[in-house]
């Protein structure tokens, strides 16, 4: 079928007005929810390695300062575009109030690929798109606060650190100038993995409604059911981790140079240590190959995963897509088109805009942490360890019996950093998901989950304009 190619913003701003027409909002206060407020266009001179100089182009967008700051990650990625870099952004403002997180959303970007840069020419232009944003005041902890996204990660946000403190040196909450930072310049444990362990808390929430599994043929939980994961990047690996944890049976991985399949299943860590040896995962011994990567797409499985980039199933494939469920991991990977016609066949789309929330709500635990200047658990830990062994061995002098040595260190054990990100990351997860389904039900379940999202964000996007007073 011919299809009518229209903008990534078009798309978001398809499902946001979906959503809008069920509210009585004023048109006015849609339109300034939907707008992008400020976007700087950059273009600096990169001095490359053989004494060339190449011109290179970036973006940060910040959609929304309904909640200050902004937030939202930075992509390298020779295919971005202004129109890609606000949808990315605007999905940032949907997603923070979802999982409620007090920012408004942001998306930066750099068109390059980063495989054809040397460290030292990704340092440089890392640390010179840092401060184009600091001469702008695009970044700084109250103002916005970046982290990483394709084709970023922890190194990256490291330089970006680095030259926001060398510039503003006397600023004492500089640290909080962007996440997804190495634990030793201010980074917190648990956020590297955190998008995945989110996807996973997601899926296996969106799992555990029986009505909704017994409607597509399948019984709850994820034990059991076949995953197909394209992107084997942070999110992707992670995605794919944490479901075989659960008990998934991860039958394929799709890479941009070729596709893994076996039927039988992947074993997702002996894949990444493989990946790590030999830079691909496409000779990776056990599997069959599949050449032409889009193809895993159209696997026969119960969940996929695409967790790669936008817009990769369209009106073109989503026909051929068997998936009973599809888990949006990455930002936009369908259409709005295409959602719709899976959906009207049964499939049941978890939206990328709650079920990728886990690395920015790590990312707002990781902000606190910088502006509290504590570690999680370091004032309680020995507190509650104290407490919880008084417990045990008074349970065993009134029972006479003693515990185990091993089982009372497990008990008493007081929580770690760790444990409590990933006790606030599981908790957000679940919570915001349940409160997406109660809003479908209040719609007699006539909406899709996407749908539901959007009405969720909006009402609290409503709430905070009015409390500033802006709509009086
Ligand atoms: P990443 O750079 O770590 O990984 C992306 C992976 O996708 C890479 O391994 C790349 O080789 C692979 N890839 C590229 N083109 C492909 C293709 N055509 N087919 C299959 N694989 C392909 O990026 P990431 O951080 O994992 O981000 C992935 C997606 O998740 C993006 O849409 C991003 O916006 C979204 N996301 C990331 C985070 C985060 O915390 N990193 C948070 C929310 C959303």
């Amino acid at each position: 079928m011919a299809t009518q190619k229209i903008s990534f913003t078009e798309q978001v701003d398809a499902n946001l007005n979906r959503a809008a027409a069920l509210t009585d909002y004023p048109p006015g206060l849609i339109e300034q929810i939907r707008i992008c407020n400020s976007v700087y266009s950059i273009q600096f001179p990169l001095k490359r390695d053989d004494g060339t100089i190449e011109v290179i182009k970036a973006w940060r967008a910040e959609h929304s300062h309904h909640r200050m700051p902004v937030k939202g990650g930075i992509r390298y990625n020779e295919h971005a575009d202004q129109d890609e870099v606000v949808a990315l952004a605007s999905l940032m403002t949907y997603k923070c109030a979802i999982v409620d997180v007090p920012f408004g959303g942001a998306k930066g970007a750099v068109k390059i690929n980063p495989r054809n840069y040397s460290e030292a020419e990704l340092e440089r232009i890392t640390r010179r798109y840092t401060y184009e944003l600091i001469a702008k005041k695009f970044i700084g902890p109250g103002i916005d606060v970046p982290a990483p996204d394709y084709g970023t990660g922890a190194r990256e946000m490291a330089w970006i650190v680095d030259t926001y403190n060398s510039m503003t040196t006397s600023e004492l909450d500089a640290l909080g100038c962007v996440t997804g930072k190495p634990i030793a310049q201010g980074g917190i444990r648990g956020r590297v993995e955190a998008t995945g362990r989110g996807v996973c808390f997601g899926v296996r929430e969106a799992c555990n409604f029986e009505e909704d599994m017994k409607a597509r043929g399948l019984t709850t939980g994820i034990a059991g059911k076949t995953v197909v994961v394209q992107g084997f990047g942070n999110v992707g690996y992670h995605s794919a981790k944490f479901l075989q944890e659960e008990g998934g049976v991860v039958i394929a991985i799709a890479e941009y140079d070729g596709a893994i399949y076996n039927p039988k299943g992947l074993d997702i860590d002996a894949v990444d240590r493989h990946r790590k040896e030999h830079k691909t995962i496409v000779s990776f011994p056990g599997a069959t190959l599949i050449p032409n990567t889009l193809d895993a797409l159209e696997l026969a499985c119960d969940i996929l995963v695409p967790a790669a980039l936008e817009t990769q199933i369209t009106m073109e494939n989503a026909g051929r897509i068997k998936a009973k469920i599809i888990a949006e991991a990455a930002n936009g990977p369908v259409t709005a088109d295409a959602a719709e016609a899976l959906t009207q066949r049964g499939v049941l789309i978890i939206p990328d805009m709650y079920l990728n929330a886990g690395g920015v709500t790590v990312s707002y635990f990781e902000w606190l942490k910088n502006l509290s200047h504590v570690r999680f658990g370091r004032m309680e830990k020995r507190f509650e360890e104290r407490s919880n062994l008084k417990i045990l061995r008074t349970l065993e002098k009134m029972t006479g019996q003693s515990i185990d040595a091993k089982l009372i260190r497990e008990i008493a054990q007081g929580p770690d950093e760790v444990d409590l990100v990933n006790s606030g990351l599981e908790d957000t997860m679940v919570e915001a998901y349940r409160q997406i389904r109660v809003i479908q039900e209040k719609h007699g379940m006539k909406i899709d989950l996407r749908c539901a999202a959007f009405l969720s964000a909006l009402e609290k996007i409503a709430y905070a304009y009015e409390l500033r007073g802006i709509f009086p």
